[in-house]
């Protein structure tokens, strides 16, 4: 089977993203890049993540032709393979439907650095208007308005994270997730304080390398 690692690593991810309340029922999607052989590994659409094997993942071409794999792709194949073709540090990408997240994306609100934590992301994350799941429209607009940050809200649907690794994409999504719950709950009790820009664009590159 190839990629054998990555498949199970978006497997592992997969259930750590449902358990995390980053989603429910098999919303969301996840993917990685092998950039060497330019084949994208995708989790299937539909499939209860708790169940999804390595078997499951399906494999595509950098057009959505499918290399390897019996289930339908994710309905959401072009969004992540427009992020990788448009970000060449990107190499996982991670759709969440969590719930603060996609408050702020049904107030077509973006995220200001209202805490540190949004470095993971980058210095703000912006928010895009509302196009249908599955559509190029949505893949395009999403790729377009991430720009060079790592997460970008989708109107009225959800959360893209990205990142060069899956830990950093899904770690990504785990704290704008809590960034945008942060920042929710402080403008309903005020006017939250912002972090300087210029403190953000020296912190954001710092997650690249937290950790051990
Ligand atoms: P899939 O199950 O097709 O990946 O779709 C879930 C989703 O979040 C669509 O935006
Ligand atoms: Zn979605």
């Amino acid at each position: 089977m190839r990629l054998e690692k990555e498949r199970e690593a978006i497997c592992e991810y997969a259930r750590r993203m449902l358990r995390a309340g980053l989603t429910r029922g098999s919303g969301g999607n996840i993917s990685v890049l092998d950039r060497g052989a330019l084949v994208m590994a995708i989790t299937p659409s539909g499939v209860d993540y708790e169940k999804m094997g390595p078997g499951d993942i399906v494999l595509l071409d950098m057009e959505g032709k499918t290399l390897e794999g019996r289930l339908k792709p994710s309905s959401e194949w072009q969004m992540h393979l427009a992020c990788y073709r448009a970000r060449a540090d990107v190499n996982a990408v991670v759709h969440t439907h969590s719930t603060f997240a996609v408050t702020l994306a049904c107030l077509g609100w973006e995220i200001p650095p209202v805490h540190y934590l949004i470095g993971y992301a980058g210095t703000r994350v912006r928010c895009c208007r509302y196009e249908r799941f599955g559509s190029e429209a949505l893949a395009q607009l999403a790729a377009e308005t991430l720009g060079q940050e790592n997460a970008v809200l989708l109107g009225n649907h959800g959360l893209l994270a990205t990142g060069p690794t899956l830990s950093y994409a899904f770690n990504a999504a785990e704290e704008t997730e809590f960034v945008a719950e942060i920042y929710y709950r402080a403008r309903l009790a005020g006017e939250p304080v912002l972090l300087p820009e210029e403190e953000m664009r020296e912190v954001a590159p710092l997650f690249r390398t937290y950790g051990q």
